[in-house]
């Protein structure tokens, strides 16, 4: 009878400190340490080909906050957890969670900084960045897109998130510079609009290559003084950079 009390109250501190990293009624939140920890996995595997060991402790504990199962579809519910891309609809993805981190890492992203990103998708991007306490832009260029994963945003609180549909080439001029750009789809080049958008001492992850074939991830960094450098990551696979002309 004495003995049931504390345990009552060690199963109560239990739940109120698991409970900190989810919403409450998130019945996913074990899954999702699960994938953190296969991403962990997938850090330390690249880690030859990205130089990062491991990345940023905030990039991994801000995706873990974010509830990838409520950026895919219902009927894809079950499988958002696992490391891999699924479908949105209309013939695009969400990324798969590892290239997610690892394109955010690569950003070295800081809580307060600005960044843009081309290709909203699902929002599930825009959301990890806002996680870390950065001011997004997003933009998607199929409307029907644009305009679910801005309303899915607004009703999970995202603020820090401004999300618009259009084409992302010429980027988004009345808030650049930007610390950090993100570019979500393939490209056959890197945008100049985008590179002339970076600030001073910023970073620019995009996928550059050919449609439907592996393309590279490519870093680009902006000096102090304004020069820009390019080095390639890794090999990957994204959806193609339409443009809307
Ligand atoms: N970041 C997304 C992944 C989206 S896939 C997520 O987290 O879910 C890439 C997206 O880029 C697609 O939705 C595609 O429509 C969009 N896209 C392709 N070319 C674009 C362009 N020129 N401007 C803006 N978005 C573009």
């Amino acid at each position: 009878m004495f003995l049931r009390r504390p345990l009552i109250f060690i199963l109560f501190l239990t739940l109120a400190a698991t409970g900190g990293t989810a919403s409450a009624g998130d019945d996913y939140a074990a899954e999702r340490r699960l994938l953190m920890e296969e991403i962990r996995f997938d850090v330390n595997l690249t880690a030859g080909l990205t130089g990062r060991k491991t990345f940023h402790g905030n990039v991994l504990d801000a995706m873990n906050r974010v509830e990838r199962h409520l950026f895919v579809p219902l009927l894809l519910r079950p499988y958002a957890y696992s490391n891999r891309p699924l479908p949105i609809g209309y013939g695009q993805t969400i990324s798969q969670p590892y290239i997610v981190a690892l394109m955010t890492d690569l950003l070295d992203p800081e809580a307060g900084q600005t960044a843009l990103e081309i290709g909203t998708g699902s929002g599930y991007q825009a959301a990890v960045l806002a996680e870390l306490g950065m001011r997004v832009f997003t933009m998607e260029i199929i409307e029907a897109l644009a305009e679910s994963a801005k309303s899915r945003l607004e009703k999970l609180g995202y603020s820090s998130v401004t999300a618009r549909w259009g084409d992302g080439y010429d980027g988004w001029v009345e808030h650049a510079p930007f610390d950090a750009i993100v570019v979500t789809a393939a490209a056959d080049h890197i945008p100049p609009p985008l590179v002339a958008q970076l600030k001073a001492g910023g970073r620019m992850i995009i996928p550059v290559g050919a449609r439907f074939m592996t393309q590279q991830l490519v870093l680009v960094e902006k000096d102090a003084q304004g020069g820009v450098t390019t080095r390639q990551i890794l090999p990957v696979s994204f959806v193609p950079f339409t443009r809307a002309h």
